[in-house]
């Protein structure tokens, strides 16, 4: 039987180990601000420190940046806005958008390993979802920069000038290229800050783009901790702030720009439901769940962590998710068999860990794979939760990790009155064999996105937003065009 770096001890084999390898990365000591297609050392002069959430061991010093520091990456984006990029025709701009999406293509494998040492999500995912969409994000908006007039007809669509784009740790290269494509394709320059556990991604990125010849002050990116986005959201001349992020810091930023003339799109949590009625096929609804809610440590904000099934198929749904919660693989990130890596940061575990005391106190019954989970590093156990009931803490809050609960219902109004009884309202997921059904609920369910017989899939062209207390504006597809330009 072969080790693996992976934990798996219920089965009786177990994959050997194959971790993808880190030789072809380069990472340097410590990283500076990137202002000017310069990196500039942050008027601050502190620094604080990238840790892989799977060791605990420090990957890179990250400078911090302060108002001033923040001042003057806006004032880079400003001059850059006003004196080139805002001259330039959408044909050009598009070559250049095109010219970053094939760098980040040719250096895909770096950019995935990266983002797993940094991020703890595992290779699979940053390899095959995070890292090809983000190149497909480029790709996409590039073929927009001239064709502005045709995206918003008789309306002579104009950019807003400089956007600020502040940004969670959950996607970190996936959600820079959310923010930074369609900016550039609509012609504004940027100011972006990445999260403070997850820059690296951006970082690197930075370096393409400086490659790319992008004039300078075009993209700047600052690192820093919440006073860094503070720095920006407050700073007078910024016309647009693109935020993802939790409600409690969307609702920081709203009253903070309230009255100025600054545009904003905030992106913020969930509590998403996935519903299965009796007629769905049941073991690809199965895979379904898992992938909504284990995918990405459920450090997902569409995660998929509020599941409904009705009530005579229940005790078979939940017996098949047990026994496929069995066979996950919970460790190393960067070992190919891994299914879920490692969490963000200690402060997330300790929520998830808080939210799973709660649900046991409120009554709720627990469920935890029986995998062993690595000694070092921060890592939780899938898990689910019945007997459930709406007021329970852990089936209204956001956990933002791989928890689930489970409730039962009997009729489609019931499941409707339950799915949106959240302050959010961002996805939903149906899994039904009838197409009406499916239609019935999608124009139902207050959710931005509602996904009929999959979960999770995204793409660029496609919209994705939420309702409610999860946010407002689309990103993605035109509607992600729209949010810049005036
Ligand atoms: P967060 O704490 O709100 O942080 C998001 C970003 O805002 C980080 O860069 C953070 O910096 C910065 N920030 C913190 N305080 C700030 C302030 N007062 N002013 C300006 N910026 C500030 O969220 P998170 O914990 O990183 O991410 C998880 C949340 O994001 C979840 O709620 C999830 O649902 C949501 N999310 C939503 C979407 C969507 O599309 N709707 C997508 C992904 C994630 P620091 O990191 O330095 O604190
Ligand atoms: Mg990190």
């Amino acid at each position: 039987m072969a080790k693996n770096t992976s934990t798996k001890n219920t089965a009786e084999w177990n994959y050997a180990a194959s971790p993808e390898s880190t030789s072809h990365i380069r990472l340097e000591k410590k990283y500076q601000l990137f202002i000017n297609n310069e990196w500039v050392s942050p008027s601050s002069k502190k620094y604080f420190p990238s840790t892989n959430p799977a060791s605990e061991e420090v990957l890179a010093e990250i400078a911090w940046a302060n108002d001033v520091d923040v001042d003057k990456a806006v004032k880079a984006a400003r001059k850059a806005y006003q004196e080139v990029w805002s001259k330039l025709s959408g044909a050009e701009r598009g070559k250049y958008i095109y010219r970053i999406a094939r760098m980040m293509q040719e250096r895909a494998r770096e950019f995935a390993v990266i983002e797993s040492l940094d991020c703890g999500k595992p290779i699979r995912e940053s390899r095959d979802v995070d890292v090809p969409l983000a190149c497909n994000h480029f790709f996409y908006y590039a073929g927009w920069a001239d064709k502005l007039e045709y995206a918003m007809p008789h309306k002579k669509p104009e950019a807003l000038g400089v956007a600020g784009q502040i940004i969670p740790w959950n996607f970190p290269l996936l959600m820079a290229a959310w923010k930074i494509a369609p900016a550039l394709a609509a012609g504004n320059t940027v100011v972006l800050k990445p999260a403070e556990t997850t820059s690296l991604t951006a970082l690197k990125l930075a370096e393409i783009i400086k490659d790319s010849g992008l004039p300078p002050g075009v993209v700047n990116i600052v690192t820093g901790y919440g006073d860094t986005g503070a720095a920006i959201v407050n700073h007078p001349d910024i016309d647009k702030i693109a935020f993802t992020g939790s409600t409690n810091v969307g609702k920081i930023i709203q009253r903070a720009i309230a009255g100025t003339h600054k545009k904003s799109t905030l992106e913020l949590g969930g509590k998403s439901a996935n519903i299965i009625f009796d007629d769905a096929p049941i073991d690809q609804a199965v895979e379904g769940i898992v992938n909504g809610i284990f995918f990405n440590q459920g450090h997902v904000c569409c995660a998929g962590s509020r599941l409904f099934v009705q009530e005579n198929i229940a005790e078979r749904v939940i017996h098949k998710l047990k026994s496929r919660m069995e066979s996950l693989y919970v460790g190393d990130p960067l070992d190919k068999n891994t299914d879920i890596g490692a969490i963000n940061s200690k402060e997330q575990l300790e929520t998830i860990e808080k939210y799973i005391r709660i649900g046991k106190e409120e009554g709720a019954e627990i469920y935890q794979s029986q995998c062993a989970i690595p000694s070092k590093g921060y890592f939780c156990r899938p898990t689910l939760f019945t007997g459930v009931s709406q007021s329970h803490v852990i089936a209204q809050e956001e956990i933002f990790g791989p928890v689930l609960t489970i409730q039962t219902f009997r009729t489609v109004d019931e499941v409707i009155q339950k799915a949106n009884n959240t302050p959010y309202g961002l996805a939903a997921g149906v899994w039904t064999d009838k197409g009406s059904r499916i239609f019935n609920l999608t124009t139902k369910l207050r959710a931005g996105v509602v996904w009929a017989n999959t979960y999770n899939k995204f793409d660029p062209v496609s919209p994705f937003g939420g309702y409610k207390e999860s946010g407002f504006g689309r990103e993605g597809g035109v509607h992600g065009l729209g949010a810049y330009l005036k």
